[in-house]
C-alpha cells in the first residue's frame, strides 16, 4: 500500500484555517537572509526547530527560574517556564484562529537572554556594565538569536523570520530601536506586535504566576491561607475542594493550580475575542498599527491578577531564604566579570581572542561585551563551576 504522504511544500501561502489578521508565510516580512522554503515545514516551524538545537536553548535546563539550582528537581527551571509558556501560547493561538506555529517560535525563545540566577543574575551583570552600555534580558534573547549562535555556514545568527525576532524583543530603549531597522521602528512611531507576540506574553505571565504560586506553596514560602485571600485562587481552590473533598493537599493545590490556569486562559481568550471583534483588523498589519494592544485580559481579571502579583513579590520573590541565594549569585557575576576583564587570558581561548579583537576595535566596551555574553550564556551549575576554578587556583 502506497503511504500517503502530506503533499510537499511549494513555498506558497499556508493560510488553512487561519483570521486574516494571522500572521503568516503569505504575510510575513520575511528573513534577513533569504533561503528556500522547507518542503515540509511551515516558516515559523523552521524557527521552533533551530531554537530548539541552539546551544542556548539546552543551557535553559541549568538556568533559574526563581530558585536557584535546587536540588529537588520538581521545581521550575527556565527550559520548563519556555515550554509551559509554548504550550499555552499555541492553545491561545489555536483558539483565536491565530498562527500556533509562531506563537510557539516566539515563546521558545523568548528567555533565551537570561543570566544564570534568574532577575538578581540579570540585575548584577547589569550593574558590572553599567559603563559599557548596560545588559538587559530581553534585548540579550535577540542578540542570541541574531549573532551569538553561530553554526550555519550561510549568515551569523539563527536567521529567524521578522516576526519570532519582532515577538522576542518586547522592550527596547529608543537609542538602540534606531540601530535595529524596521524591527525597532515600533518602538520609536507606537504600534504593536503580532496578536501572536502579543498573546505570549500573556502566556507568560500566566505560566510564571501559577508555578511561582505552586513553588512557592510547596517550598512553604508561601502561607496557604494567605493565597486563599486571593480571590482569583480562592475561586479555583474552593471548587476543587467542594468536587474532591478528600483530596490531599498536594491534588488538592494541583487541582486549583489547574483550575486558575484554565480560568485566566479562558478570560485571555474571551476579552481578546471582544476587542479583535471590536477593532477589526484586516491583515497583521493593521493590528500593527493599533496603538493599544488588542490582547489583554478582562479588567476584573487584571484586578485580581493585580493581587496575586503583589503577594508573590512581598512573600515569595523577597523571602529571605532567596536573598541568600541571590546574594551569592551577586557575588559570583561580580568576581567572575571583574576577574575576566582584568585577566582576559582567564576566558575559553577563543573568547580571550574575540575580547581582544573587540578592544583592539570598541576598547573596554568591546571586551566588556564579550564577557557579558559569555557570563549570560552560562547556567547556574556551569557558572558556579566556573567560579571555583579560577578562585580556587588563584586565591
Ligand atoms: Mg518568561
Amino acid at each position: 500500500m502506497a503511504v500517503d504522504l502530506l503533499e510537499a511544500r511549494d513555498g506558497g501561502p499556508d493560510q488553512a484555517g487561519f483570521a486574516p489578521y494571522a500572521a503568516s508565510e503569505f504575510n510575513s516580512l520575511g528573513r534577513q537572509y533569504s533561503e528556500p522554503p522547507d518542503k515540509f515545514r511551515t516558516l515559523y516551524q523552521r524557527d521552533c526547530d533551530r531554537i530548539i538545537h541552539a546551544a542556548a536553548f539546552r543551557s535553559l535546563e541549568y538556568k533559574t527560574q526563581v530558585m536557584v539550582n535546587h536540588a529537588d528537581g520538581s521545581f521550575r527551571t527556565r527550559l520548563t517556564h519556555s515550554i509551559e509558556v509554548a504550550k499555552l501560547s499555541r492553545t491561545l493561538s489555536r483558539a483565536l484562529r491565530l498562527n500556533e506555529d509562531l506563537s510557539e517560535s516566539i515563546a521558545l525563545a523568548h528567555d533565551l537572554g537570561h543570566t544564570p540566577f534568574g532577575h538578581a543574575g540579570q540585575d548584577a551583570l547589569d550593574d558590572c556594565m553599567k559603563e559599557y552600555g548596560g545588559f538587559e534580558h530581553n534585548l540579550q534573547s535577540l542578540r542570541v538569536i541574531d549573532k551569538l549562535e553561530h553554526k550555519y555556514a550561510e549568515f551569523r545568527g539563527l536567521n529567524l523570520s521578522f516576526e519570532t525576532r519582532e515577538g522576542v524583543l518586547k522592550r527596547c530603549p529608543k537609542e538602540i530601536a534606531k540601530t535595529l531597522g524596521p524591527l525597532g521602528e515600533r518602538f520609536l512611531k507606537g504600534g504593536s506586535p503580532t496578536l501572536e507576540a502579543q498573546l505570549v506574553d500573556f502566556a507568560d505571565q500566566i505560566a510564571y504566576t501559577n508555578h511561582d504560586l505552586d513553588d512557592g506553596l510547596r517550598l512553604g514560602f508561601l502561607d496557604l491561607e494567605e493565597v486563599r485571600d486571593l480571590r482569583l485562587f480562592s475561586r479555583a481552590y474552593d471548587a476543587a475542594c467542594k468536587a474532591s473533598p478528600k483530596l490531599s493537599r498536594h491534588a488538592l493545590l494541583h487541582e486549583a493550580n489547574r483550575r486558575m490556569i484554565t480560568a485566566m486562559m479562558v478570560d485571555l481568550i474571551l476579552a481578546t475575542g471582544k476587542r479583535i471583534e471590536q477593532a477589526r483588523p484586516d491583515s497583521p498589519q493593521a493590528v500593527r498599527a493599533c496603538t493599544e494592544r488588542l490582547a489583554g485580559f478582562s479588567a476584573e481579571l487584571r484586578a485580581e491578577l493585580a493581587s496575586v502579583t503583589r503577594l508573590l513579590h512581598e512573600k515569595y520573590y523577597h523571602h529571605h531564604q532567596l536573598a541568600q541565594a541571590t546574594g551569592q549569585a551577586v557575588r559570583v557575576i561580580r568576581e567572575l566579570f571583574r576577574v575576566f576583564m582584568d585577566r582576559p587570558q582567564l576566558l575559553p581561548t577563543e573568547l580571550c581572542c574575540r575580547a581582544s579583537e573587540k578592544k583592539a576595535i570598541r576598547g573596554g566596551a568591546g571586551q566588556a561585551r564579550v564577557i557579558a555574553d559569555y557570563i549570560a550564556s552560562l547556567s547556574d551549575r556551569h557558572i558556579l563551576a566556573e567560579h571555583r576554578k579560577i578562585f580556587d587556583v588563584t586565591k
